[in-house]
Order: C-alpha cells, then sequence, then structure tokens
C-alpha cells in the first residue's frame, strides 16, 4: 500500500455575513417538575415559515457542569454530522448568558465531536459545518479561533493514532515529525538506528530490533522569545508504533488496538505543534522515542542483558515490557542534552493503570509534590483527569535485577507502581519528573459526544493548560 502522510490543516474560523441558509439553534433546559421530559442531549429540528430551527436539550440547568457543556457541543456536532446539516447559526440568546468557561467547552465540544475517521474510506464524507455566531465581541472570536486551532491538533492526534502499524512505522512517523518541523518552525533532530548506536542507546535499539523498520528517537524543540534565559520543559513519549509483545507474544485478544500503543509519542508530538501555534512563551522540548515491538531472528529475548543510553543494565523478563525501555533511553537523553525545567512523560505503559483506574483517569506519578499538584490541577481543568499513584522506594526491591542492575518486569502486583518505578531509576534526584500513564484513559472504547471510539487525543490539552499556568523560570 502506498503511505499517504496524514496533513494537518488548521481552518480558520470565519464568520459569514447571511445565515438564511443556517439552521438556527437553541438551547431549552429540562423543569424538574413539568409535565414534558426531554433527557440530556435530546435534540428536535424543525423546518417550517419560520426557517429552520434545532432545539438542543441541556437537562437541568443546576446539573450543567463544564464538561457537559462540552458533551452537548459533540452530541450537537455528531448530530449535526449524521443528519448533513452543514450550516449552523448560534444566536445572540444562547452566547450572551453563558459564562465563558462554559461557552469554550461548549465549542470544544463541537469541534472535537465532529472528528471522524474517513482515512481509509473511498468516498470520504467530511464536509466543511459553517458555524455563524451572532457576536460582535471581538475577543470571543479569538476565544473561539483559538479553540477550533487546539481542537484541529487535538483531531489530528487521533487521525495518527487511528493509522495502523501498516501506515505509521518509526521512519514514517519520523517523516510526518520532519514536515511538521518545516511548517511549524521547530527545531528537529532525528537519530537513527546508526546514531542510538554510536551514543549507545541499546534499550530502545533493542526492542525495535526486532522489525525492518528501525527506531528513531525523534527529538523536537519549540524554541520561544527568549531561549537563553529559560530551561525548556522536557516531554518524552512513548511511541510503539505496534506492540506485538515480541517473544513474550501477547494473546489474540490482547494484540488488538496495539496500534494506540504510540500515543504517548502522539500526544508529546501534539502538544508542541500546539505550542507554536498558539505561540506559548515557553520553550518546549519534546523527544518520541519511536519503536515497532516485532518478532524476528533479531528480534530482542527475555533472559537478554541490555544497556540503557544511562549505562544501567537490565535483564529483560518479558519482552512485553518495552515502553520503560524506550523512554529510559529518552529520559537519559532529556538530562544529557538539555537542562530540563522538568520532564514529564506520556506513555501507555501498563494494562495494570486501566485496572487500578479503568478510563476515567490516567495514572500520575512524580518525584515532585508541586509538579504533581500543578498537573492534577491541569487535569481537572481540561477535564483529562489524573490520579496520583504511589512511587516508595520500597517497590524498588521488585525491580531490583538478578544479573544485571534492573530488571524491566516486577510481576502482577503493582502493576502499573512497577512502570513508574522503573522509570524513577533513569531520573538525577534533582530533576523535577512525572509520568503519565495514559493506557486506560487515552483510548475510548466508544464513539460519544465529544469523543471518537479508538485515540481520543488525551493530555493535549491537560499539557496546554500546564504550560500556560507556568512562570517563566531562570
Ligand atoms: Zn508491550
Amino acid at each position: 500500500m502506498k503511505i499517504k502522510i496524514p496533513v494537518l490543516e488548521v481552518l480558520e474560523f470565519d464568520l459569514p455575513k447571511e445565515h438564511i441558509e443556517y439552521f438556527d439553534l437553541s438551547i431549552q433546559y429540562s423543569i424538574v417538575d413539568s409535565p414534558i421530559k426531554y433527557s440530556f442531549g435530546e435534540i428536535i429540528f424543525t423546518e417550517g415559515n419560520d426557517g429552520k430551527k434545532l432545539i438542543l436539550n441541556a437537562g437541568e440547568k443546576e446539573k450543567l457542569s463544564t464538561d457537559r457543556w462540552r458533551k452537548l457541543g459533540g452530541i450537537l456536532a455528531k448530530f449535526l454530522r449524521s443528519h448533513n446539516i452543514l450550516k449552523l447559526f448560534l444566536p445572540e440568546k444562547i452566547i450572551i448568558p453563558l459564562e465563558g468557561k462554559e461557552l469554550s467547552a461548549f465549542f470544544e465540544g463541537i469541534f472535537l465531536g465532529s472528528y471522524s475517521f474517513e482515512y481509509f474510506k473511498k468516498d470520504s464524507t467530511i464536509e466543511k459545518i459553517y458555524l455563524m455566531v451572532a457576536s460582535k465581541d471581538i475577543s470571543l472570536k479569538h476565544e473561539i479561533v483559538k479553540i477550533q486551532k487546539i481542537c484541529s491538533i487535538v483531531n489530528y492526534a487521533r487521525e495518527l493514532g487511528q493509522l495502523p502499524g501498516n501506515v505509521i512505522n518509526p521512519p514514517a512517523l519520523a517523516e510526518i515529525c520532519n514536515g511538521l518541523a518545516e511548517k511549524y518552525n521547530l527545531k528537529i533532530k532525528i537519530l537513527d538506528e546508526k546514531e542510538l548506536e554510536k551514543i549507545g542507546a541499546e534499550a530502545i535499539l533493542s526492542v525495535g530490533k526486532g522489525s525492518s523498520a528501525q527506531p528513531k528517537m525523534i527529538v523536537l524543540e519549540y524554541i520561544a522569545k527568549k531561549p537563553n534565559i529559560e530551561k525548556p520543559i522536557v516531554l518524552v513519549g512513548k511511541a510503539i508504533t505496534f506492540d506485538t509483545g515480541g517473544y513474550s507474544i501477547k494473546s489474540v485478544d490482547g494484540i488488538k488496538s496495539m496500534k494506540f500503543d504510540k500515543m504517548g509519542g502522539v500526544t508529546v508530538l501534539a502538544t508542541i505543534l500546539a505550542a507554536s501555534l498558539l505561540k506559548i512563551p515557553r520553550n518546549v522540548v519534546g523527544i518520541i522515542c519511536a519503536a515497532e515491538n516485532m518478532i524476528s531472528h533479531e528480534a530482542y529475548r527475555p533472559d537478554d542483558i541490555i544497556k540503557t543510553l544511562s549505562g544501567k543494565t537490565v535483564e529483560i523478563l518479558s519482552t512485553d515490557a518495552e515502553g520503560r525501555l524506550v523512554l529510559a533511553d529518552g529520559l537519559t537523553y532529556a538530562q544529557r542534552n538539555f537542562q530540563p525545567q522538568c520532564i514529564i512523560d506520556f506513555a501507555t505503559l501498563t494494562g495494570g493503570i486501566v485496572t487500578a483506574l479503568g478510563k476515567i483517569r490516567a495514572g500520575l506519578f512524580s518525584n515532585n509534590s508541586e509538579l504533581s499538584d500543578q498537573l492534577f490541577k491541569s487535569g481537572e481543568t481540561t477535564f483529562e483527569r489524573l490520579w496520583p499513584m504511589p512511587l516508595d522506594d520500597d517497590y524498588f526491591e521488585f525491580i531490583k535485577g538478578d544479573d544485571a542492575d534492573l530488571k524491566n518486569s516486577g510481576g502482577r502486583e503493582g502493576h502499573p507502581i512497577m512502570g513508574g518505578i522503573f522509570l524513577k531509576q533513569f531520573i538525577e534526584t534533582d530533576v523535577k519528573w512525572a509520568h503519565i500513564d495514559i493506557a486506560g484513559a487515552a483510548i475510548s472504547t466508544k464513539a460519544e459526544n465529544y469523543q471518537p471510539k479508538g485515540a481520543n487525543g488525551f493530555g493535549i490539552r491537560l499539557m496546554l493548560d500546564f504550560l500556560n499556568n507556568q512562570s517563566v523560570e531562570e
């Protein structure tokens, strides 16, 4: 199959003048004692002499949280697409009563909910939906344009996530990053297998050895205005473009959806693109550790002992615990080549985090309570929610190697924490670091409200909120 590289297009939001062709939106609320019952998100549409109308039920007013507004936006967008309604007019009576954050969430929902994965469909149904907003408020228009830009990047991350391993492998991802770096004014360095070998990054090399598509470490730099003053915030992402488990092969059911094992790296890529697009005044570095975990005569095996970039040796107990290996080299690279203000890594690291937290919250591990609190808060604000997990040194016992410094699996007990405590061994004591395990939260089981089925782009809005809250540190 010929690989078509996906293109990221950010549509400028436009406000046309005439709206005769448009559906007029109104929002109604459920009244508790009313005999007429509408459920949350129910939509009625009418077409008569007084024009075309859409009535969206927002449920009981008292129950409307910010995220419920986001959900309403998503439900509305999905309805518009499924009914081929491409023009929607939002009158002042909707805009004016809504608080700023409610309105922002509603638009986020519309832009995010309008996404669907059409890459392989012969007759793509993607059509532009025109929104007309009745407001002369310029700052409102700017806010909507900003939201639209952020959401198009989230949607792009979803698209990359949905693309399977025969389209996206490490070299293809590197090529995509190259194109984006040019367009988004980012510095890029791609370490291929030869360079990885030269510096001694044996962990990422071992994971990728079984595949003919060689691993890549992709380093992207977004330099805001004061490159010499500010230390960068470094993001590191796991991008296993497909994970078979290697010789510790996954089961028939377990191997399904392993194309999503690259979502940590995709989150990092999308965040740095958004930081550049929105001109966020923070220096950000993104390190994407890309490899394909396959089986061949070259593949690494259980019992192998490998030397990571840090110099620490690791005994392989399971070739399916590969994410922590590629990240170990990425984290070392980050500390050797940059002076990070802090490091945050994103990874679909463990099935254990899904057992612990389900798909509602991602696991948050950190060696610094201030950083952890800031990330937690951004999670609550954006509704990309996190939950703090422990990293006591007592857990180290389980990953201490017999014949090497470490082993890459600590057994089933405290499974997600084993991943965290392993990564912690690659962080210098004075470096602020957080690890976010998105194995559950980043992949939706079904399409609902503003989420698509599959890769949902979790973590990008979270990181943008976090970056916006950071003050300049020298
Ligand atoms: Zn694995």
